[in-house]
């Protein structure tokens, strides 16, 4: 039996374990796909407090060794059911099941989907760090209007002679920093207000046509590949007889405590205004302050 048990090792869940560790509990991580989450996806990090820039694998990788040091147990285990009986929660995976006196929900949120005629080609992609530079001197495009799509599309810049910026409106929701950044990058080009209508080629991509939402004009752009970045929502159907949810968004107070004894959620999966790494690690560290009250 562990005091907690957490469902993610992105930042939320590893912040938690950390916090936890430190005042002596017992801690098992269960992740399914790869230590860090979103952030480990992410070229460059600017603006996490107190360092200047580190890449977003290294900023897990360490954080990973700061838990291992303080003991985490850590299992590559994909959770499939959450229950709670006479006060103890059973963790059900697609190997184990295990106990504990309390459970984390950090389960972050997964990309959305961008459908569209073709969509299914190779060349399309969710991950510019993974897989941009299979695409390195090729013209690229990305699609997206906020953070993530303007990081990707500066990395991509770094590597491609020609970065296609597609956004679905007019303006940007991303930061301005980021943004001024884009603006000046010569090899960047912006396109607004284009909905995407197909992927085209035959094994290898070779455009993408969209149609101008205003105007209704359709646009051919070239592209060898192209990497969406069009938001996230959270997996928790499998927490919902335990939780409240807006949308699919679990809904805490302000201790990330649920509406069940001992079950909390933090991070990317939760309801709140800001999700970043600086209110992912904030919410982690709060929790922890809560279990380990609860725990004594
Ligand atoms: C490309 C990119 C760049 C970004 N850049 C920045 C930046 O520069 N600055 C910034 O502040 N923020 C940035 N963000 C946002 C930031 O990464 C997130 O807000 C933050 O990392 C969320 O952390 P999390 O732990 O809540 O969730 P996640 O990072 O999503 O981690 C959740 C983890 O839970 C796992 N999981 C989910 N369901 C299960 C299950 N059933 N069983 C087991 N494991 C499960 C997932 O596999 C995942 O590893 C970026 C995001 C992306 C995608």
């Amino acid at each position: 039996m562990y005091d907690s048990i957490i469902i993610g090792c992105g930042a939320a869940g590893m912040t938690a374990a950390l916090n936890i560790l430190r005042n002596g509990k017992t801690v098992l991580i269960l992740e399914k796909e790869s230590i860090g989450g979103q952030i480990a996806t992410s070229p460059k990090v600017e603006n996490y407090p107190s360092i200047k820039a580190i890449s977003g694998l290294d900023f897990s990788t360490q954080l990973f060794d700061q838990i291992s040091d303080l003991g985490a147990e850590f299992e590559f285990e994909e959770v499939t059911e959450l229950e709670k009986e006479d006060d103890i929660f059973k963790v059900t995976t697609n190997y184990n099941t295990y106990e504990a006196k309390t459970v984390v929900i950090a389960c972050g949120a997964e990309h959305n989907i961008i459908k569209a005629k073709g969509t299914d080609k190779k060349g399309v992609s969710y991950c510019a760090l993974c897989d941009g530079a299979f695409y390195k001197g090729e013209e690229v495009s990305v699609i997206g209007d906020a953070n993530t799509a303007l990081q990707y599309a500066l990395l991509l810049a770094g590597i491609c002679p020609k970065v296609n910026l597609c956004m679905l409106f007019d303006h940007y929701f991303g930061d301005q920093y980021l943004v001024d950044k884009v603006e000046k990058k010569e090899n960047i080009k912006v396109y607004k207000e284009l909905l995407l209508e197909s992927v085209n080629g035959g094994d290898e991509m070779e455009s993408l046509t969209f149609k101008n939402t205003k105007t209704g004009e359709e646009i051919v752009i070239n592209s060898k590949a192209v990497f969406v970045a069009i938001g996230q929502t959270p997996k928790t159907d499998i927490y919902s007889h335990l939780v409240d949810r807006n949308k699919q968004y679990i809904i805490t107070n302000e201790a990330m405590e649920t509406k069940t004894d001992g079950l909390y959620a933090i991070g990317d999966c939760r309801n709140k205004e800001v999700r970043q790494l600086t209110t992912a690690t904030s919410d982690g560290a709060i929790c922890a302050v809560g279990i380990n009250k609860y725990l004594s």
